[in-house]
């Protein structure tokens, strides 16, 4: 009988179902395939013509992460919208991956939504994330994918986290009710890399950016986040010359923003320059009152009106700022002012939706 070598690919990644002799135990075959792997998968050199996977390109962060790259010079960019690819379904996401075997992922596309859509839908958003992700990350192991990016979010840290929030605070507390299974799912999608990284050496790492806002936001009052949504009622104020725009809330929690050009430069340094399956947060480290940031719009927009706060809707945690150490550490700050980001996001949204 002829007794197959186990396969080893072209980055020396040993496949699952690998044995190395046949009386190997599990625990022995782990650390084995750990060993062949540390020695090649850690070390990323990018190359700009490695084939790159941007999961949900066609979403705000999916698209940063693509502007991004191919204005680093990277043009081997891969993309497939969602209805070419639904990545819930794991053959579709096998077939994917054998045929077009990229080198690098980032895991951008998930089911994202604001306060009432996650109140309102936990089922779909427990679920399609955990199989969205699921697929992925299993498939770009299983596929020898050298680098996977995926993206966590600051909005599943505990509810009461310490302020500024630190890595070290998943899992340390109860989570915000209101967007439970989402953070479920995506605490399960850092834990599945994690468990990839000490079990098999794969080189899949986890970010937690803060709140984003800029080109391809979601404008949508429904399900929109507050700064979009503050965009959207000044330009409707201005434009049916209201004299007065009610805000939700007292105006004084305080919360982080970051554009979503400078997330996509962070996630490019950090494919680049990092290695390791803890955690790491992406913000610019400053926070800003929920009143001057209303202030801040109604003056972009040009809307001059008087501001109201309705404090019978709720005002949510005081303050949400990310602990940005372990980033800064690497080099990287923000480019992106927040008047500036500000400005271009609202020139973006009248160009696409005031037409
Ligand atoms: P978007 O909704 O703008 O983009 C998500 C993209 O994923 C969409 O294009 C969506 O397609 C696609 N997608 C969803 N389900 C599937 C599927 N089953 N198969 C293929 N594609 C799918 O979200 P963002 O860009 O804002 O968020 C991207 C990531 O960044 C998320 O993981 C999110 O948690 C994280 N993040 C975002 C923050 C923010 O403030 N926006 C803050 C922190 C983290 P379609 O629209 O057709 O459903």
């Amino acid at each position: 009988m002829n007794k197959a070598k186990p396969r080893q690919s072209r980055a020396g990644v040993a496949r699952i179902g690998d044995r190395g002799s046949s009386n190997e135990t599990n625990a022995g075959i782990a650390q084995r395939r750990k060993k062949e792997n540390a020695s090649t998968v850690r070390k990323l050199i990018m190359d700009k013509s490695d084939k790159i996977f941007v999961a949900g390109h066609e979403g705000m962060v999916g698209s940063a992460l693509v502007r991004r790259l191919e204005s680093g010079g990277f043009r081997n960019l891969l993309v497939r919208g969602k209805s070419k690819l639904d990545l819930r379904d794991k053959s579709a996401v096998d077939e994917f991956f054998a045929q077009e075997e990229p080198a690098v992922v980032i895991l951008a596309a998930a089911k994202v939504g604001g306060i009432k859509a996650n109140n309102d839908y936990p089922v779909e958003f427990l679920l399609e994330n955990l199989q969205v992700q699921n697929n992925v990350i299993q498939t770009a192991y299983e596929k020898r994918v050298r680098k996977l990016l995926f993206l966590g979010s600051s909005c599943i840290y505990p509810k009461l986290a310490p302020q500024p929030i630190p890595e070290t605070a998943l899992l340390s507390g109860p989570l915000e009710p209101t967007n439970e299974a989402y953070a479920i799912a995506k605490i399960a999608g850092i834990k599945l890399c994690q468990a990839y990284a000490r079990e098999y050496g794969a080189n899949f790492i986890s970010v937690m950016p803060t709140n984003l806002y800029g080109p391809n936001d979601n404008f949508d009052l429904e399900t929109s986040h507050v700064l979009a949504a503050l965009l959207r009622k000044a330009h409707d104020a201005k434009t049916r010359k209201d004299r007065k725009l009610i805000v939700w809330g007292s105006g004084k929690p305080r919360r982080e923003f970051l554009h979503v050009d400078d997330l996509a430069s962070a996630c490019v340094l950090l494919l680049e320059k990092y290695d390791s399956p803890e955690i790491i947060n992406i913000g610019c480290g400053e926070d800003i009152s929920i009143q001057e940031l209303a202030e801040l719009i109604c003056d972009v927009v040009g809307f001059d009106g008087e501001l109201a706060w309705d404090i019978t809707k709720p005002d949510g945690t005081p303050r949400k700022l990310l602990d940005v150490t372990k980033l800064k550490a690497l080099g990287w700050k923000p480019s992106i002012q927040l008047r500036e980001g500000i400005s271009q996001t609202y020139a973006w949204f009248v160009a696409n939706h005031d037409r």
